[in-house]
This record gives structure tokens, C-alpha cells and sequence, in this order.
């Protein structure tokens, strides 16, 4: 029997030390029984090696492919006790406005390198693009980083377009909530826009179209002019006029115009990223994007499920954040070598001005 993560402290007494937190991930990776985590194998005749490594380690009879409970997960490779990842994930899961690589750093003693990369493979097990929503759905942008000094507060040049798009629940009002029992939350599927991408209709419209049926939707946005192509595509697309003041419009077909629901998401968001990240990086901010995601749709879970939720999504989910030469140089995400922990001091962001700043300087001796 497995027995939940439950609190930090039922955690640490359950799983006390690293054989116990084995059993746990492949209880929860194998529940019918260990297989060959081959893709285009799958054999479940598979026999213990009784390797004297610190993992379990299991060999196909078909394919001898050699594998432990790490094999082709975000784990693979690891060199952390996995009692560290387990305690992880219940940080990550359970800390509503996320957690900086320096907290869990601390939290786990371990290295602030080790720290990031834990947190972005974490990230990565939550991440699920495959949302399609129909009937009520709001779409809405927003640009996440901090202000730039003497740019003014219209400045993006620094901030990454962030578009959501959310799929109404069924109760708006907390008594329409107590009355509907097993009503529908609303769902968010958020994703970055390239950075180097103007915000335009085509960008925000194919988005719209991967994760919407349109012809059952019913598209709820602002007066941008951005979505006035796009919104023909659908049902039927209601705006309000937030420049005139107004956040809900109430239709002559009943329907209530408003995109208040993806405004408080971001208000959440926002508050994650200026106040536990202070900055992130536009390559990385994907990954913020869908912790936020998953955690905003698991929000009528308990800390332990939302955890839970996210370890049983590891298979298959292998993360390279480098570009290695061996590896032929691909990776998931691309990644700027200024960028790397190591390298300290955060350049990327502020190197342009301080480049500036320096030739002012030579030019007056
Ligand atoms: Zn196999």
C-alpha cells in the first residue's frame, strides 16, 4: 500500500530514509508492475539484476536494455538522494507563490546549480500543453518584468508577452459555488509568446486555435484590435472597453462580457514572478508559465495531490538544459551561455546599458 505524501512532517516520517523513497517512485511509476521504459519496447519480462548499485536496477529480456526507477524521467542521471527530490516536490507543490533556486538551495543543502536545475525538472513534470477548451473562454496578454529606469512604465523592451487562455468555470459568485456541488473550475493554459514575436493577431489567433474548438466557443476579450480577425473565426466573441472604464458588459443574449477571470490570474502570476523570482529569464519563462498553469488548475486539490500530480507526469520527460557537444548539441530549450548560474553575475539583462555606460565613461578621459 502507498501511503500518500501527506505534510512535511507525515513525509519525513514515512519515507525515512532512501530505500522507502525508491519504493515510493516506483509505486507510483510502475503501479501494475515494473516494464521496460523502452519506447518501442514496453516488455514487461523484465528481472532484477541485483545490481550492488544505490538504485534497483532491472534488465529487459527483449530489448537487454538496463534501467532503474530514473530511467527516462526528469530524474535520469541524478546524483541527489531521492529522498531530496521527494521533499522537493512537496516544496514546489505546496508553496503558492512558487520558491527561488536560492530557497531551495538552502532548504535541501545543496548547491545553488543543483538547486536551479531540481526546480526547472520539477517545472517540466508539470507542464501539460494538450488543454482544448469550448464554451466560455477568455483570452488576455500581459508582459512579466520589472520596470527599467528612465523608460517609463510603457516600456517593454525587457518584459516577456505572456498570453492566457481560460476556460470559464460554472459558478462566478461564492453562492452559485456552495449551491453547485461538483461544478466546474476554471482552467488556464498559458504560454510565453516568442519574444521576438510582436504581439499581433497571428501569433495570439494560432494559439487561440490550438487550444479552443472555435466553432463551440464562446470568446471573451478585451477591445484590443489584435483579436477582431480572430474573433470571426468563433461562435461569438463579446469585448469590453477597459480604456473607457468598463470591465463587465452585460449582452442582449445573455452572456456576461468580462475577462476578469484571466486578469486575476495574472494578478497571481505577476505576484509570483516580481515577488519570489524578482526577474526571470525570456528563454525560461515557459517553464514559470506552466508551474503557475498546473497549479492554478490543481487549486481545488490539497498541497500533497498538486505534488502528486506532477511526479506522476515524470515518464517520459527527460530535460537537458545545456547544449552538450556529445550530445550533438540538442536540447529542449535553448539556452545562453550568460545565462548559466555559474557565470554569477546575471549579465543578459543589463549588459547593453552597462556596456554603454563604460564607453560614455572612456570617451570623457
Ligand atoms: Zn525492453
Amino acid at each position: 500500500m502507498l501511503l500518500p505524501m501527506g505534510s512535511i512532517y507525515d513525509l519525513l516520517e514515512q519515507y525515512p530514509d532512501e530505500k522507502a523513497c525508491e519504493r515510493y517512485f516506483i509505486e507510483k511509476r510502475w503501479p501494475n508492475g515494473v516494464y521496460c521504459p523502452k519506447s518501442d519496447c514496453e516488455s514487461s519480462d523484465v528481472y532484477d539484476c541485483h545490481s550492488a548499485r544505490r538504485l534497483k536496477m532491472w534488465k529487459c529480456r527483449k530489448c537487454q536494455h538496463k534501467f532503474t526507477v530514473t530511467s527516462g524521467t526528469v530524474m535520469a542521471g541524478t546524483k541527489l538522494p531521492l529522498r531530496k527530490w521527494m521533499i522537493a516536490y512537496h516544496e514546489m507543490g505546496s508553496a503558492k507563490k512558487g520558491i527561488s533556486s536560492r530557497h531551495l538551495a538552502r532548504k535541501l543543502s545543496i548547491g545553488l546549480r543543483p538547486a536551479w536545475h531540481l526546480g526547472h525538472r520539477i517545472r517540466a513534470t508539470m507542464a501539460d500543453d494538450s488543454q482544448l477548451f469550448s464554451g466560455t473562454v477568455e483570452s488576455d496578454e500581459a508582459y512579466l518584468g520589472g520596470r527599467r529606469r528612465r523608460h517609463g512604465r510603457g516600456y517593454r523592451g525587457n518584459k516577456v508577452a505572456v498570453q492566457t487562455i481560460i476556460k470559464r468555470g460554472q459558478a462566478t459568485t461564492r453562492r452559485d459555488r456552495d449551491l453547485a456541488r461538483g461544478h466546474e473550475y476554471s482552467k488556464a493554459q498559458t504560454v510565453v509568446l516568442n519574444p521576438t514575436d510582436s504581439v499581433d493577431g497571428r501569433t495570439v489567433g494560432a494559439k487561440l486555435r490550438k487550444h479552443t474548438i472555435p466553432n463551440k466557443t464562446v470568446l471573451m476579450t478585451d477591445e484590443s484590435p489584435i483579436y477582431d480577425a480572430v474573433g470571426d473565426v468563433f461562435r461569438e466573441h463579446h469585448t469590453v472597453t477597459h480604456k473607457a472604464q468598463q470591465y463587465v458588459k452585460q449582452e442582449d443574449d445573455g452572456h456576461l462580457a468580462h475577462t476578469n477571470t484571466a486578469e486575476g490570474y495574472f494578478g497571481n502570476f505577476k505576484r509570483q514572478v516580481d515577488g519570489t523570482h524578482h526577474h526571470i529569464s525570456k528563454r525560461h519563462a515557459q517553464r514559470y508559465a506552466e508551474e503557475h498553469d498546473h497549479k492554478y488548475n490543481h487549486r481545488n486539490k490539497d498541497d500533497t495531490a498538486i505534488a502528486e500530480a506532477a511526479i506522476a507526469n515524470m515518464e517520459g520527460k527527460r530535460v537537458k538544459l545545456f547544449k552538450s557537444k556529445a550530445s550533438g548539441g540538442d536540447s529542449l530549450l535553448p539556452y545562453a551561455h550568460d545565462e548559466h548560474p555559474d557565470h554569477g553575475t546575471a549579465r543578459g539583462a543589463h549588459a547593453a546599458p552597462r556596456r554603454a555606460i563604460r564607453a560614455k565613461r572612456t570617451k570623457r578621459r
